[in-house]
């Protein structure tokens, strides 16, 4: 990930500048915002789709050290069912919360800053809490029943779906001669 694709376009939605609050602490402010999703925001089986909405509900807390963000993220999520391979759609909210160092206060070298133009980067804190919070084998529903692992009929739609025992050579004939009926041209080889 490079600074100058996390700055342009969509990112720029999650760029919020913090001048009103410098360097004061206690003041607060809320911040609501339709924000786009950048790139890459989620899993491989889940995630949000770039450029689909994120709504943002943060405060922004001056305090000694920085700003302390903290609010949720509403999005929607789209992938696909790991059990029966449906396509998921489905609104999740996910908290946020950290804190961003004034320049010369940060105690490691990877902690969030605000940058020398007053302005944080909520891309990386809302990647880490989207991608740490989905699930890895998402479902369609909790208790999704998956596949025929035989024959990979959707086992939520068709629920009496079976087998039984080992397909009866019987019972592929009679399928056989369904097929010979249902197909008009099939008199040819019954007379
Ligand atoms: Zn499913
Ligand atoms: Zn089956």
């Amino acid at each position: 990930m490079n600074t100058n694709h996390r700055r342009s376009g969509a990112s720029r939605d999650l760029i919020f500048e913090t001048h009103d609050l410098r360097r004061r602490a206690g003041q607060m402010m809320q911040v609501q915002r339709d924000a786009r999703a950048p790139q890459d925001l989620g899993l491989d089986m889940i995630g949000v789709p770039e450029d689909s909405p994120v709504d943002l509900d943060l405060r922004l807390e001056s305090v000694i050290e920085g700003i302390l963000v903290t609010g949720t993220a509403e999005v929607t999520l789209t992938g696909e069912c790991s059990r029966c391979l449906e396509p998921i759609e489905e609104k999740s909210s996910f908290d946020l919360q950290e804190l961003y160092y004034y320049p010369g206060h940060e105690p490691e070298e990877d902690a969030n800053r605000v940058s020398d133009e007053e302005e944080i980067d909520l891309e990386p804190v809302l990647r880490e809490a989207v991608v740490l919070n989905l699930k890895f084998s998402p479902l369609c529903r909790w208790d999704c029943a998956g596949l025929c692992p035989e024959c990979g009929a959707n086992l939520n739609t068709h629920p009496d779906h079976d087998h039984g025992e080992r397909i009866d050579p019987r019972w592929s004939g009679l399928k056989d001669l369904g097929a010979v009926l249902a197909d008009p041209d099939s008199d040819r080889s019954q007379a």
